[in-house]
């Protein structure tokens, strides 16, 4: 059973009677708990790195001599948490810019090739050697869509596949054509998902295991960013996973995405 919130209002109807007038504000509460969960979240997540940095400031502050070999082995833990902080703030902006602005109407043709080769040199300066990364494209090279969001979006499901996944594990990036569709996936042979975490993966803040997530430097906002491109790209995302195996996210292109290689004229012309 649906639980259903109404306001109930008394209006003077006459000079001896009320109209009793109900209208149902389910919805309206709903979207104000979504906020208040989001703003408790964002401000949790903030107040821990705070928490640190403040108190290294004040262990350094009330010694009576410097001691110069503490202040080196603090100023990296702190360094650590403010580089936490700057990539939480960074993800929010991103995903409010996603949240508040009307999907681009005017869309750009998107290098494909370009943008696979940057997201291979990013997956290798992540990885630092530790797993196989590879790259299969087998399509066309132009996309209709937003080179920055795509760019986003497709580097999030990325670094997730390397967080998620220990060393030694394979990450295959690619890029291929089929009768309906094209299709930018992601796969890994890591930690895996069970089955019924997979459909409230997208949501703000939603996080399998919150530790590993935060110990990895995971800001819970990934894949809400992920969503919101897809959804702005007319695409769809597709998770498959198994835990201990593996997980594979698929971005899903209609056909009419593709874009014509960029035309040249032929000299006789
Ligand atoms: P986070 O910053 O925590 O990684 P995301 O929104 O990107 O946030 O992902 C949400 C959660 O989904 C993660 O905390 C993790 O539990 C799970 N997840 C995402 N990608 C993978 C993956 N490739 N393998 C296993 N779990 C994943």
């Amino acid at each position: 059973p649906r639980e259903i919130v109404l306001a109930i209002q008394l209006v003077p109807f006459d000079s001896t009677r009320k109209l009793m007038l109900s209208r149902d504000i389910t919805q309206l509460e709903m979207v104000q708990t979504v906020h208040r969960d989001f703003v408790a979240n964002v401000s949790h997540e903030l107040r821990t790195p705070l928490t640190v940095i403040g108190g290294f400031l004040e262990t350094l502050n009330d010694m009576e001599n410097d001691d110069p070999a503490l202040l080196r082995q603090f100023l990296p833990m702190m360094m650590e948490q403010s580089r936490r902080m700057q990539t939480l703030v960074e993800d929010l902006l991103t995903l409010s810019r996603l949240e508040n602005s009307p999907a681009p109407l005017t869309s750009e043709k998107v290098n494909m090739h370009e943008m696979l080769e940057t997201l291979m040199v990013e997956a290798e300066g992540l990885s630092q050697g530790r797993h196989r990364v590879t790259l299969t494209q087998q399509t066309g090279q132009w996309l209709w869509g937003s080179a920055r969001e795509l760019h986003s979006a497709f580097s999030n499901l990325v670094s997730n596949a390397i967080r998620y996944t220990p060393e030694g594990g394979r990450i295959s990036l690619s890029w291929r054509e089929e009768p309906e569709r094209v299709v930018f996936s992601v796969s890994d042979t890591g930690i895996g998902i069970p089955r019924e975490h997979i459909p409230r993966l997208t949501e703000r803040f939603y996080r399998v295991d919150r530790g590993r997530s935060r110990g990895n430097g995971g800001t819970g906002l990934g894949l809400a960013i992920v969503k919101h491109v897809v959804a702005r790209h007319h695409a769809r995302l597709e998770i498959h996973s198994e835990p201990d195996q593996g997980s594979t996210f698929c971005v899903v292109f209609g056909r009419e995405r593709m874009a014509d290689p960029v035309m040249v004229e032929s000299p006789g012309k």
